[in-house]
């Protein structure tokens, strides 16, 4: 009878869909129920093992009577109980008709007792020799043994409650493949594994046909050696194998090229593992980075390159030069080129730049150089870095600049470029000056030379430099040191036969060098800025002697020299506006002095400060006239009150007819404009002579007397005025 009802439960539970769909939990419950059903037990408990946490994990607990309430109390974990474990692996199954005494369940004893569990049986649930679950059958009452043919019917319920795990974790195992095969085959990335062994590829997802246009068919199965990756980087390929194969990652990327020509990034990583079974294997994973490569070199080439011009950048110019060894650095700037960008507009002034950039390019290709760069807004640099030979840098260098000097069609109008050119021999270079400084110093020279403006870099050049720098440092003590001092340099009226003004020249009273002219420091004062602070002490010192010989009723003009940095620096008005209401001076017994080349810098701003200090009643001279633009034109703009006939002019009168017949037109000139004419560095009596028979108003120089310290100026007036 009972047979046939085991026989019954056994094939209840064999052919439930819980257990044909490897539900566990199901199958478990209904085991629990129909052998409580069966057997007279107090509670069937079914708990699985987890071998990853190696805990016991109660599936379900089935209670009939008593022990319901204690049903929190849970069986020991395998870590607890480990002999129990180690028997039942073995055994199958543990019966105990009064556990409490048996050796075999001491671990288990407190649980027991908790539960008040007097005789159990314990089955095994194993998958291929595996524990893999506990089918516990517990009684709080002491009957009977357990009967065999329970024993054997719960063996045969565990075997069951088995089988649906192992389907349980066949389906999940199932699953997971397809769950990540499906994800592989949704990645961006390249996915690939390679059999360490046999080198072949089990495994490609599609990304990879995505990326290289290798159809996967073309891929799978075959050997790694055949991808595009072995065959474009062969010694790579080799060592990345070669490094997995020992279990050393590699990461890269490499530009490859596809079967169609078209070139991609790829950056990969690979990666060994090995698998259950022992066998090993490559992991790659691969992406396209072609995007990323193509931004960084756009960045890069956006660092190194002009915008405008496309060619090298002082950035990477620099680098270049800090690297060379020998050969030579050629500059080249564009003389004017602010100008002619102020008056023709910078989209002209880009025209002209992207043309000399073409000829220089032109040029370096000619001649196999590659670095040609542009290093300021209108200066180029090439370096001839292979070449030695001095004669042929020099023809070629002329070359260049021929060249350059080629006038470009911009619009209707041709225009030169005026270069200037600067070259430097590496070797000549000394430790302490970078190359770029050495290529400067040479191009200020060449910028001021007449004909080819063409300066090779020597030491003399270095050496001035270094003087220059000198002065530089000094002069920003000087005005403090009071090292300055104002000579004044007689004008003489050459009808009236006496003097009526007097040039104020400024000297330098140098602590080592001793009295500097003007000459050895003007330059640098005016380029640094200096000058400004230079000038207003002048004009100060100036109109304070003005003040005082005033007072001593001499009645002199005081003539004062501007530069142009000093006549444009915008406050110019205000100081003599301030000067000549501090002294009281006599307005028109004030003149400034600049040069032609200088007021044509800015003629707007000229013009107007020209009629402000008009106004004011100063005269304004145009110093060392002859030598500029000498324009009529400019002259009528101007509210000017007297042109200085430049001493050169003065010099050449008795030898040159030339310079009789412009000092003679400068003269005719100036009396048709109404304009007081004054001839410098008159040093004869014949060049007096002359100038008095064309009706010349004034003259300096020399022949009077030079420049004089002030308490001498006073003696000079009186001895000349005593004389007369
Ligand atoms: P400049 O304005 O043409 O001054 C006349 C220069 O010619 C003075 O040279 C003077 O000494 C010199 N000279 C006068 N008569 C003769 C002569 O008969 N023969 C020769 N060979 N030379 C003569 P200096 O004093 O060396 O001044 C040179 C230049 O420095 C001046 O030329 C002027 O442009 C500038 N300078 C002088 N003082 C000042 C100043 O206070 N401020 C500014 N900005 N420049 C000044
Ligand atoms: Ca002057
Ligand atoms: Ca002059």
């Amino acid at each position: 009878m009972k047979k046939h009802q085991f026989q019954q439960l056994l094939e209840y539970i064999v052919n439930s869909e819980a257990k044909q769909l490897g539900d566990f939990k199901a199958t478990a419950q209904i085991a629990a129920e129909l052998l409580s059903q069966q057997i007279n037990v107090s509670s069937v408990v079914v708990s699985a093992l987890s071998a990853e946490t190696n805990t016991l994990e109660q599936i379900t607990r089935l209670c009939l009577g008593v022990n319901t309430s204690s049903a929190s109390v849970i069986r020991p974990n395998p870590g607890s109980c480990t002999n129990f474990i180690h028997q039942l692996k073995d055994e199958r199954h543990i019966s105990a008709e009064f556990c409490g005494d048996d050796s075999r369940l001491v671990e288990l004893k407190p649980y027991y007792q908790a539960l008040g569990i007097i005789s159990v049986l314990e089955v095994a649930i194993r998958i291929n020799g595996h524990l893999e679950g506990i089918l516990s059958l517990e009684r709080t009452e002491a009957t009977e043994p357990w009967h065999d043919s329970e024993v054997q019917l719960c063996s045969q319920v565990a075997d069951q409650l088995a089988l649906t795990l192992a389907t349980q974790y066949g389906y999940e195992k199932d699953e997971r493949l397809t769950l990540f095969l499906s994800a592989a085959e949704q990645s961006d990335q390249i996915m690939m594994v390679v059999n360490l062994a046999s080198d072949c590829i089990e495994y490609v997802n599609k990304a990879h046909a995505d990326l290289t246009k290798v159809p996967r068919e073309r891929v799978l199965g075959r050997q790694v050696q055949s991808l595009d990756f072995f065959r474009q980087y062969p010694t790579l390929a080799a060592l990345v194998l070669k490094k997995a194969r020992i279990g050393e990652t590699s990461e890269e990327e490499v530009n490859l090229v596809r079967h169609d020509g078209s070139p991609y990034w790829m950056r990969f990583s690979v990666k060994r593992f090995i698998s259950e079974r022992g066998n090993h294997f490559a992991l790659v994973n691969a992406e396209d980075c072609t995007e990323q490569h193509n931004h960084q070199s756009e960045l890069l080439r956006l660092a190194w390159r002009c915008g405008l011009t496309g060619l090298y950048n002082r950035t990477h110019f620099s680098q270049v030069l800090e690297k060379a060894q020998k050969g030579h650095l050629v500059l080249i700037d564009l003389r004017e080129f602010k100008r002619f960008n102020d008056t023709y507009g910078h989209a002209n002034g880009d025209i002209m730049l992207i043309e000399v950039a073409r000829r220089m390019r032109h040029f370096a290709e000619a001649h196999q150089i590659s670095e040609v760069a542009r290093i300021g807004s209108d200066e180029f640099g090439i370096l001839f870095e292979n070449e030695e030979d001095e004669i042929f840098i020099e023809h070629a260098t002329e070359r260049l600049y021929k060249q350059l000097e080629v006038p470009i069609t911009i619009g209707i109008e041709q225009i030169e470029p005026k270069p200037a050119l600067a070259r430097v021999d590496l070797a000549s270079i000394e430790q302490q000056f970078s190359l770029l400084t050495c290529a400067d110093i040479a191009l200020q020279y060449a910028k001021n030379k007449q004909g080819n403006a063409i300066q090779v870099f020597n030491s003399a050049l270095l050496n001035a430099f270094k003087e220059d720098a000198q002065i530089e440092r000094d002069l920003a003590v000087a005005i403090k040191g009071r090292q300055f001092e104002l000579y004044y340099q007689p004008l003489k009226d050459l009808k009236k036969q006496s003097y009526i003004g007097a040039e104020a020249l400024i000297r330098w009273h140098h602590p080592k060098k001793g009295v500097l002219y003007p000459g050895a420091f003007i330059d640098i004062a005016e380029q640094t800025g200096l000058i400004n602070d230079i000038g207003s002490w002048v004009l100060e010192a100036a109109c304070k002697q003005l003040n005082l010989w005033q007072r001593h009723q001499i009645d002199i003009s005081m003539h004062v020299n501007v530069s142009a940095r000093q006549f444009f620096s915008g406050t110019l008005f205000e100081q003599v506006w301030e000067l000549v209401t501090r002294y009281r001076l006599k307005p028109h017994s004030l003149i400034l002095e600049i040069t032609e080349t200088e007021l044509m810098e800015d003629i707007r701003s000229a013009t107007n400060l020209c009629h402000e200090l008009a106004a004011l009643g100063v005269g304004l001279a145009i110093d060392d006239f002859g030598t500029g633009y000498s324009s009529m034109r400019y002259l009528k703009q101007f509210p000017i009150s007297k042109l200085k006939i430049d001493r050169s002019f003065i010099s050449d009168l008795s030898v040159s007819h030339e310079s009789r017949e412009i000092v003679s037109a400068i003269i005719a000139m100036a009396s048709a404009l109404n304009i007081s004419l004054t001839a410098e560095g008159v040093e004869t009596k014949e060049q007096e002579h002359f100038l008095a028979e064309h009706s010349c108003h004034q003259a300096q120089g020399f022949l009077y007397s030079p420049a004089l310290r002030v308490s001498e100026f006073g003696q000079f007036l009186e001895k000349s005025a005593s004389i007369h």
